[in-house]
């Protein structure tokens, strides 16, 4: 028995045709073709899920997630038992997979192991969840960004409070070790300060090229990519020096940089909607002084500046750094709005979410495209999201491994 779904309009993300009356021929958890529904013809025990007034699309990848935090006004978590943690953190992992983000990337977790297990309890069909893709803690350093240590604890590299602490390239390197060992997918840097850290300043390099170089080092002789935070223009000129894969936020990247990142082809994950929120709501909804001024110092130029990369020839992938203030799981897909915003297009808007982020992931064998061999994570939606975007927001169909979770 296979299960075969009519679609109304099919958008694979192969390529960047959208196609009318095809049918996906599902076999357990994979995908077995796509068929024009003309020439089909169904076996009569085949389960049929119609479609036709719906348009489908691969399931959603985020590749900015923090699983860890629940989009409070502050980051509570890194203060919390790490059963509660965990306990919450299956729970934001849902409510991703009800938005339709049938995969995540974990972006930064508030210890070495909660996010590997999460991502294997779910593999493993002890409850339903995205794929997670994690990076076990961010690497940091002594009063860089997510460095939440109090003044007592700062004695000592091994001692985690959010950020896995590490200064100069032995330390980073061992630290990216400690990371892989304990089931991380890829190696995260906190490269400049951030928003959410008191002490330090988001413009600022925080971790220097021999820093960023170590763990790039790690990660290569492990085949895993590297994910460098960086805001500021020096320090996201330094990753993009040291090879990282990809950069987040890449605020204030500047001409010289975009020029280096199109030649190494390195991606940025903009996450336009946290520092938007952060600045617009403020401190009435509660957020510290600090974190306010540094994002509204921030978002102003961020769209332009994403835009002047991505029409040089940078590939944009849809990550939302959801989870943190303001941005609850599940209310991520806001961002889709604010790529197209910028001037994305609403191809590369869909594949930046589909197959570029897969591909980033490289995990493009598996997932991204609704072709023959790939998992069958599928999603799909009331309107075409050509002429609205925003109908992303509200996911009317989703499966993923060939399991319908809504319809
Ligand atoms: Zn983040």
């Amino acid at each position: 028995m296979s299960k075969i779904i009519k679609c109304g309009k099919l958008f694979c993300a192969v390529d960047e045709i959208v196609q009318e009356n095809a049918v996906i021929i599902i076999d357990d958890t994979k995908i077995t073709s796509v068929q024009n529904a003309e020439n089909f013809i169904p076996n009569t025990d085949d389960e049929i899920i119609d479609l036709s007034d719906k348009f489908v699309l691969p399931g959603l990848i985020d590749t900015h997630v923090h699983l860890g935090f629940g989009g409070k006004t502050s980051l509570v978590e890194v203060s919390e038992q790490p059963e509660i943690v965990a306990i919450k953190g299956m729970k934001n992992a849902q409510l991703d997979l009800w938005a339709g983000f049938t995969t995540v990337r974990d972006e930064g977790y508030p210890t070495i192991t909660g996010c590997a297990n999460i991502r294997d309890a779910i593999n493993t069909g002890v409850f339903p969840g995205p794929r997670i893709f994690t990076s076990g803690m961010y690497i940091t350093q002594t009063g860089g960004h997510l460095d939440f240590r109090y003044p007592g604890e700062t004695l000592g590299f091994n001692t985690f409070k959010s950020g896995n602490v590490a200064n100069g390239p032995e330390e980073v390197r061992a630290a990216a070790r400690l990371m892989l060992k304990y089931g991380a997918d890829q190696i995260k840097v906190v490269v400049t300060g951030g928003v959410l850290s008191p002490g330090n300043e988001p413009g600022e390099q925080n971790m220097s090229i021999e820093e960023i170089r170590a763990a790039v080092d790690v990660a290569q002789m492990h085949a895993k990519i590297t994910s460098a935070h960086a805001h500021g223009t020096a320090g996201i000129k330094a990753a993009a020096l040291a090879g990282v894969s990809v950069i987040e936020h890449c605020t204030l990247v500047d001409e010289e940089t975009i020029q280096i990142m199109v030649e190494k082809n390195i991606s940025i994950v903009p996450t336009f909607i946290v520092l938007k929120v952060i600045a617009e709501k403020g401190t009435a909804a509660g957020i510290p002084d600090f974190a306010v001024r540094k994002a509204i110092a921030l978002v102003g130029s961020h769209l332009s500046n994403i835009k002047q990369a991505y029409d040089a020839g940078v590939r944009i992938v849809f990550g939302t750094d959801c989870g943190t203030p303001l941005t609850p799981h599940g209310t991520q897909a806001r961002e889709f709005e604010l790529m197209v915003q910028a001037g994305i297009s609403h191809t590369d808007t869909l594949l930046s979410a589909t197959r570029y982020a897969a591909e980033l992931l490289r995990w493009d064998d598996k997932i991204g495209t609704i072709a023959p061999g790939k998992f069958a994570d599928i999603v799909a939606v009331d309107k075409n999201p050509f002429d609205d975007i925003s109908i992303l927001k509200n996911v009317s169909f989703i499966m993923k491994d060939g399991n319908v979770y809504k319809m």
